[in-house]
């Protein structure tokens, strides 16, 4: 089964994405993640997008393009996946029904003061990548990763000068994308304002029973 996690910066989709991963045994594949390990190690590809990424900007759509058709052609990937971050404009969408269409969207909605909140407060993991919330999901240590000991930090992009940049573009560019999985009927709407533990028991069900149904 082949999910798209689709929702504005800090609705939720790469935590409900982790936890989709796990429970039905689905690759997670985000673009976010993939942009950020490569600037970690310093690779070209890491360093070309270092200062679009900090910046809150997006990256060209030739080169995330390439990027997501060379992953879903690796052999984990063959089964199914959770895409979490792409696509994020049109282009990358008609791209995606070129070389491997989803089953479905998951829209995970949020209203805008949420999203803010949740941005604002947002932790990642330089390790293993684990997201967490300053308030609403604390690491047990404020410095460590409660699952691999890495050092916790705050995304440059989270800075509020780049938030701004990023709530915008998702206006402009990402949000149309919704009409367009609508009018396909592949889009499944999902209230993604509850706290985590209610969100993720809503969206396994919805996530179950797409599955069951095929
Ligand atoms: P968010 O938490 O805001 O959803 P992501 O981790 O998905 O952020 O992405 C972080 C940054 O990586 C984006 O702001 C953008 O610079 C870049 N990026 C990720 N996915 C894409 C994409 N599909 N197209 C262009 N740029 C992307
Ligand atoms: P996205 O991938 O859509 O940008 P994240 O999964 O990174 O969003 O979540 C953004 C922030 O909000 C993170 O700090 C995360 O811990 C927190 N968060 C995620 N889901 C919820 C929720 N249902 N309630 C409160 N906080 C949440
Ligand atoms: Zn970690």
């Amino acid at each position: 089964m082949k999910f798209v996690f689709f929702g504005a910066p800090g609705a939720g989709k790469g935590t409900m994405a982790a936890k989709a991963a796990t429970a039905f045994k689905l690759p997670h594949i985000s673009t976010g993640e993939i942009f950020r390990g490569a600037m970690r190690a310093g690779t070209p590809l890491g360093l070309k997008v270092k200062a679009i990424v900090e910046s809150g900007g997006l990256v060209s759509d030739e080169l995330t393009v390439e990027l997501v058709r060379d992953r879903l052609a690796q052999t984990d990937a063959q089964g199914g996946w959770l895409l979490d971050g792409f696509p994020r404009t049109m282009a990358q969408a008609t791209a995606l029904d070129s070389f491997c269409p989803e089953d479905y969207v998951i829209d995970l909605e949020v209203r805008d003061v949420k999203v803010i909140e949740r941005l604002s407060g947002r932790r990642m993991c330089k390790g293993c990548g684990r997201i967490y919330h300053t308030k609403f999901m604390p690491s047990k240590n404020p410095d460590t990763c409660d699952d691999c000991g890495g050092a916790i930090y705050t995304r440059d992009d989270d800075k509020e000068e780049s938030v701004r940049v990023r709530l915008e573009n998702y206006r402009k560019q990402t949000s149309p994308l919704e009409a367009y999985y609508e009018k396909r009927g592949t889009l499944i709407r999902v209230d993604g304002e509850g706290d985590a533990d209610s969100v993720w028991s809503v969206l396994h069900g919805v996530m179950q029973k797409l599955i069951d149904r095929t």
